[in-house]
């Protein structure tokens, strides 16, 4: 950090952007005091938001648990990551983009409508053990979430309740903000905070 912040004259800090994104959600809603962050971009990331604060450190990357043994290669260098199943870059074959994948989504191709079932199993199981671990509200963010429908939410969670040890009646996902650059936005909310702080 230092060699950078020797070239500018600012102060410098390195975050974690899904931390970042999730900084954002909590200046838009103050009363998001417990719950986990997911952004689901081209790669995966995390962020658990407990008490009103966003917790630092190796917490929240989700993107590595281990969602099938021995299953596809990830550029961690392990097999079976989150990330090969739920990020973008996973969902989508080459060439394609999110909104042509969802144009075709949404018009009912068979090959489209098997793919997109297959990446809301993957997500449900995902999402099944990222709820054991924390019983809160999670906020589903990332290039993924403007396309998500009511419908979607309520079919990840059915599919989630189908999996489930402890059934709940409540859905507890929720969809992001949906900000243009919110991972910039919100590297710059705790600068705003301290300023604020400091008048
Ligand atoms: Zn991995």
């Amino acid at each position: 950090m230092e060699p950078l912040e020797s070239q500018v004259p600012f102060p410098v800090r390195f975050v974690h952007d899904a931390e970042c994104a999730a900084e954002l959600e909590l200046w838009r809603d103050p009363e998001l005091t417990d719950a986990i962050y997911l952004s689901l971009g081209e790669h995966l990331g995390g962020a658990i938001v407990s008490d009103g604060k966003i917790q630092r450190g190796r917490t929240g990357t989700f993107e590595y648990m281990t969602l099938e043994e021995g299953g596809r290669k990830c550029y961690c260098g392990k097999l079976g990551c989150v990330e090969c199943y739920c990020s973008a870059d996973a969902l989508l074959r080459e060439g394609e983009s999110l909104e042509s994948f969802f144009q075709l989504l949404r018009k009912d191709d068979l090959g489209y409508c098997r793919r997109w079932g297959m990446y809301l199993d993957w997500m449900a199981a995902a999402l099944n053990n990222i709820h054991m671990v924390m019983d809160s509200v999670i906020v589903l963010g990332g290039h993924i979430a403007p396309y998500l429908t009511r419908e979607d939410l309520a079919r990840l969670f059915m599919a989630i309740q189908a999996r489930t040890a402890f059934p709940e009646s409540e859905n507890f996902l929720r969809l992001g903000v949906q900000e243009q650059d919110a991972v910039a936005i919100g590297a710059a909310i705790p600068f705003v905070r301290s300023f604020l702080a400091s008048i």
